[in-house]
């Protein structure tokens, strides 16, 4: 097995197994988990009292049954299987649970949690040219940092804090250019093997999966890029996955050179800048400078031209949305987006995910079909 092989089943297995993660995490440093409820949670509070933050997106295939008592079932296919998983106890052992609230599905499912780990609720504010929503978001930081000093018992340093915020920028930073090498090396890093390097940051601490990713952008670059004679496209939405699908990408070479999905490079967009202000205002202001997610407020709607100058600068053939079943956010920004592509002639296909579901017939005939009219 070559080391860029090596490294990548590593992370595959740490992907596909989160629960091992943090079992091995607890025996390693006697330290729990923390989870963190998607999209934006200021995850350096986490990291700086030495506990495991968790990224909690899920699961796929699993039927549902108990979370239809608590959500209708017009509510987005991840929080069914959030819900369905808190009903059958599969979080209860992470010390505490973090959410926002940026949509009604979050707002409904952080007042009916039925897992037994205590919550920590807070809002980002989505008048975000503002200073006074700057003020509002560090004071909720401030909460939800009393409230993790309790829960965990342990206290949250300034001095902590910063290196955890050094080293969130820098594991953004290297991801960044992973994207970029993703895209350059589209045989060596399929869309199976990119997606397992984003999914497998969500379970480890950022020092660890910073180092493993630096060892394997060198590892591809020690060699040539190959030309790409298959299709090249960026993808758009909360996530896109499992692997059964992603595979579906392999089979027709469908590279994925840059994305906009929540799950992944959305995580690594922005970094928190330096200053002379704490800690705690420097995250909050970061929030303001997010721009082409669904869940930020954007009255200016420049997702769709986000995605139109990636499309232009990667040389991509066309936009794949992956629509997560029933999520709103999306649902609204998606008619405008495809008019801009419509109007800039760029094309797109839409696709819809749904966590629900194992059976990826329907899905690969119009993958298919688009390779073949593009
Ligand atoms: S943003 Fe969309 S996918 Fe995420 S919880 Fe809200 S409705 Fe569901």
């Amino acid at each position: 097995m070559s080391k860029v092989e090596a490294i990548l089943s590593q992370l595959k297995d740490i992907a596909a197994n989160p629960k091992k993660a943090m079992d091995d995490y607890k025996a390693e440093t006697g330290k729990g988990a923390v989870g963190i409820m998607p999209i934006y949670a200021p995850e350096e509070l986490v990291h700086a009292t030495g506990y495991l933050p968790m990224g909690i997106w899920g699961a796929q295939g699993k039927s549902i049954s108990k979370a239809r008592t608590y959500l209708p079932a017009f509510a987005c296919s991840i929080m069914q299987q959030v819900m369905e998983l808190q009903c059958e106890g599969a979080y209860d052992d992470l010390a505490t649970v973090i959410f926002s609230v940026p949509c009604d599905t979050l707002k409904c499912l952080s007042q009916k949690w039925k897992g037994t780990s205590p919550v920590i609720v807070f809002t980002h504010p989505q008048n975000r040219g503002l200073e006074a929503a700057n003020q509002f978001l560090v004071t909720e930081y401030e909460l939800i940092k009393t409230q993790l000093e309790a829960n965990l018992g342990v206290k949250i340093t300034n001095g902590a804090l910063e290196n955890s915020i050094v080293v969130y920028n820098e594991n953004r930073a290297v991801m960044r250019e992973f994207v970029q090498v993703a895209a350059e090396y589209p045989q060596v890093i399929d869309a199976v093997s990119r997606h397992a390097v984003f999914k497998a940051r969500q379970f480890m601490l950022k020092e660890k999966h910073t180092a493993l990713v630096k060892e394997l952008i060198a590892e591809v670059k020690a060699t040539p890029a190959q030309p790409w004679d298959g299709k090249k496209v960026v993808v758009t939405g909360i996530l896109l996955e499992p692997n059964e699908l992603l595979d579906i990408f392999n089979e027709f070479k469908i590279a994925i050179v840059d994305d906009d999905l929540a799950q992944e490079s959305r995580q690594i967009r922005v970094d928190v800048l330096d200053g002379q202000e704490g800690p705690l205002y420097r995250l909050a202001k970061s929030w303001q400078q997010m721009y082409g997610c669904s869940v930020a407020t954007d009255t200016k709607k420049g997702r769709g031209k986000m995605l139109i100058n990636k499309t232009i600068q990667t040389g991509a053939d066309a936009i794949i949305v992956a629509m997560m079943k029933f999520c709103d956010p999306e649902e609204w920004d998606y008619p405008v987006m495809y008019r801009e592509f419509e109007e800039k002639g760029i094309k797109s296909l839409m696709i819809e995910v749904d966590q629900e579901v194992s059976s990826f017939e329907q899905v690969k005939t119009r993958l298919q079909s688009f390779v073949e009219m593009l």
